[in-house]
């Protein structure tokens, strides 16, 4: 079945704003060819809302969070960036193992199992998952699927 990703995405901002910080918001926008994708709108949900969970947890009030998706090529993109904490350099490479956490995340809570996961989904799909992060200046992270089906 194909859905919407722009109406699922609105949707879902509107619910991930509930669980932000003060004066923490949350942007969306949506760039590309269309909006109608063909995947399973369960593991994409799940992937989003870890990412943009991740981005609220770890940044502070008063900053924005942007989440936009583009499709192009075939291909969904999805982005979150944020202005929180970031991750140590020498951390980043364990950032998908299950478990990890990185060492500034203080007394915020977490198991660490969140991203593995997303991981999994994103690998089910044959898709890719990257991040750039510089330690108290900001995250962002970038899914790629395919939409060839
Ligand atoms: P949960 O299983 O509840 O998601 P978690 O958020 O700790 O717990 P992951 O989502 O897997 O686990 O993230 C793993 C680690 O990566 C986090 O503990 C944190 O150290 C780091 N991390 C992830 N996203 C960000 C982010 N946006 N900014 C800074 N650090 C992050
Ligand atoms: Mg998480």
């Amino acid at each position: 079945a194909s859905f919407d990703i722009v109406q699922f995405s609105e949707e879902l901002t509107e619910e991930m704003q509930l669980l932000a910080k003060q004066n923490q918001h949350i942007i969306y926008q949506h760039t590309g060819t269309g909006s109608s994708v063909h995947l399973d709108p369960k593991i994409l949900k799940y992937c989003v809302v870890n990412l943009v969970g991740n981005a609220i947890k770890y940044s502070g009030e008063n900053t924005y969070i942007e989440y936009s998706t583009e499709i192009r090529d075939n291909r969904l993109e999805l982005h979150v960036r944020d202005n929180g904490i970031g991750i140590p350099e020498s951390d980043q490479k364990h950032l998908f193992e299950a478990f990890f956490r990185a060492h500034n995340t203080g007394s915020i809570p977490g198991t660490g199992l969140g991203l593995n996961i997303v991981t999994r989904y994103v690998a089910l799909l044959k898709g890719s998952i990257s991040f750039e992060s510089k330690l108290n200046q900001g995250t962002s992270f970038t899914i790629i699927l395919p939409l060839d089906s």
